[in-house]
Order: C-alpha cells, then sequence, then structure tokens
C-alpha cells in the first residue's frame, strides 16, 4: 500500500509537471502569434502522380520554432491554437507566410497543380475566414497553383449549416476541398455524399500497413471503392516505402505524398520538378 501511494504520487506529480508544461507552451503560442510572427514559417511537401512522377500538389505545412521550447509540433500547438480561441490568428500567420513565399519568383505553378493548406472545421464558421482566405485564394491563382482546403474527418461529420454554406461558397469560386485524414473519424457515407468535398487523403495508418501481406490492403481499397462510387478523387499520404507505393498503384490509387518521395521542405529547398516515373510497378 505504502508503494503504491509513492507511485500515485510520483504519477501524478508527473502529470501536473506535464499540464504545466502546456500550459507554458499554450500561453507562449497566444503570445508569440501577436508578437512574434517570425517564430513562424511553412514546409511544403510535394504531391505527386504515383506513375508519371509529375508534381501535382503541395500541402503546406505551418512551423513553430520556439527560442525556448525549440521546434513544437503542430500536431501539438494546433489543438492548442483551438484551446485558446486562436486558431483564426494562427491561420492568418499560414497565410502571411505563404503569401510572402508566393512572391518569390522560384515559387510559379503551372496552372493545373494545387497549393493546399490545412484548416480546422471549428473556423470555418467564423465570418473573418472568408476574408482572410480571399486574398490567399488570389494570390495563390496569380502564382499559378489552385488553391485547396484540408479538413480533418472527425471534423467535418459535425459542421453547423452555417460552416456547409461557407464551404460550398468556397467550392463555387472553384476551391477543392478534401477531407484530411479519411479512415479515421466516422463518416456517415450518406452525408459524406452531400457534403462539398472533393478529395479524400487516405489517412497514413493505413498506408503503413500496406506490405507483403496483400490482405492488409483492404481498409484501403475499401477507401478507394467508396471514392470510386462517390465520384471523388483520391490521395494518399505518408508513403514510406516502394512496396507500399506500389501496393497503391495495384490498387488503383494514383496519386501519393510521403518521405519516400519527398519530406516537406521549406521553400529554399523546395524542388518543383518531378519525380522519377516508376519502373517496376510490382517488386516480388
Ligand atoms: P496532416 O495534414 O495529415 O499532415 C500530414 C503530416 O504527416 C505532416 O506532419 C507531415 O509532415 C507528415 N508526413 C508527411 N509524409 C510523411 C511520411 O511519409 N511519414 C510520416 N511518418 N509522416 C509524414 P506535421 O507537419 O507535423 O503536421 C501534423 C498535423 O498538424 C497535420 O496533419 C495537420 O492536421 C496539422 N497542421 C499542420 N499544419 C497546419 C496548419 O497550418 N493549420 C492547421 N489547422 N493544421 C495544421
Ligand atoms: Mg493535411
Ligand atoms: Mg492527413
Ligand atoms: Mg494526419
Amino acid at each position: 500500500k505504502m508503494a503504491g501511494r509513492a507511485c500515485y504520487r510520483v504519477y501524478s506529480a508527473e502529470e501536473s509537471e506535464h499540464g504545466q508544461h502546456k500550459r507554458r507552451i499554450s500561453e507562449s503560442l497566444v503570445a508569440s502569434l501577436k508578437v512574434s510572427p517570425e517564430e513562424f514559417s511553412v514546409v511544403y511537401q510535394p504531391q505527386y502522380d504515383l506513375d508519371s512522377g509529375r508534381l501535382v500538389g503541395l500541402e503546406a505545412l505551418l512551423r513553430w520554432q520556439h527560442p525556448e521550447f525549440g521546434a513544437v509540433s503542430p500536431a501539438e500547438f494546433v489543438p492548442l491554437a483551438e484551446q485558446r480561441g486562436v486558431i483564426h490568428e494562427l491561420t492568418e500567420q499560414l497565410v502571411r507566410c505563404i503569401r510572402r513565399d508566393l512572391d518569390s519568383d522560384t515559387f510559379i505553378g503551372k496552372g493545373d497543380q494545387r497549393l493546399a493548406i490545412n484548416i480546422s472545421a471549428r473556423q470555418i464558421a467564423d465570418s473573418r475566414l472568408e476574408h482572410l482566405l480571399d486574398p490567399f485564394f488570389e494570390a495563390t491563382r496569380q502564382a499559378g497553383w489552385l488553391p485547396e482546403l484540408e479538413i480533418t474527418e472527425t471534423h467535418l461529420m459535425n459542421l453547423s449549416r452555417r460552416s456547409l454554406e461557407q464551404l460550398r461558397a468556397f467550392g463555387d469560386k472553384g476551391v477543392t476541398v478534401a477531407v484530411d485524414d479519411f479512415g479515421t473519424g466516422y463518416s456517415s457515407l450518406a452525408y459524406l455524399q452531400t457534403l462539398p468535398v472533393h478529395v479524400l487523403k487516405i489517412d497514413r495508418q493505413f498506408v503503413s500497413r500496406l506490405g507483403p501481406d496483400r490482405r492488409d490492403s483492404r481498409i484501403v481499397a475499401a477507401i478507394l471503392a467508396i471514392a470510386d462510387a462517390l465520384d471523388l478523387e483520391v490521395i494518399a499520404e505518408g508513403i514510406e516505402t516502394e512496396l507500399q507505393k506500389s501496393r497503391l498503384q495495384e490498387l488503383n490509387c494514383h496519386r501519393g505524398q510521403g518521405y519516400l518521395m519527398a519530406r516537406p521542405s521549406p521553400l529554399a529547398g523546395l524542388s518543383l520538378a518531378d519525380a522519377e516515373p516508376s519502373s517496376n510497378r510490382t517488386p516480388a
């Protein structure tokens, strides 16, 4: 019993230390968004046609480098921004960084390639979003890219009527909408069919399971069947091995992104060149 209690104390001390650290990070985030824009930057991950190697798009991902905490992952700071009510300010920062990059002569698209940003479903109802994104859409198009919005599946399923209208309005302007992390949420297919979305992004966890045993391909095959039935495009994320890539091709998934082809990179190190076309589509 004594030991049990001691263990409990240690555990709770760690817990509160962890909570304290989180709170400090979240307070810094609020402050940095307000006064330290230089701590934020954007990296871009190329998306390819898996067969031809053609560059079909880029996904913009926000980075935060804090002087004390170092690089904080967006997986950590995006939820904190949502909690603290500064997700709009975060997207503002993202757009500011991208627009600065778009001004560079080296960042010119061919007109039919996409430039995607991630937005939180919770901010779609925010009336400020349209004013923030319209200049982004315009700057993106002017630089030769097609704007795309990524929204995670988990949050897409309980959008308010107002959010739906907003999303539809973006669609009417020719902005494509991708359902991020597809397969991890709880989409009602009937509802999905009514949503103004164009692309399903197969979540990394399903791609990572693709391997020698073809039975591990079943979920990806099911997602592709859903996309086909609903007339949606598909792209796979998190492709790390040649085998995963060729399995996807066998299954008729022809677009993807992942460390195998390219890691997210700052504009300075970004290659807008096409990748090598696939030679061996079915390795042993
Ligand atoms: P996501 O949109 O699903 O982005 C994909 C994440 O997987 C990125 O992590 C990317 O760096 C990583 N990734 C790409 N290829 C591979 C791979 O082959 N293997 C592995 N293991 N990982 C890969 P990141 O940049 O840390 O972003 C994490 C999440 O944070 C994103 O998931 C997105 O939901 C969110 N996020 C990132 N930037 C923003 C932003 O500007 N705004 C919002 N609202 N959310 C963002
Ligand atoms: Mg994404
Ligand atoms: Mg994703
Ligand atoms: Mg993800």
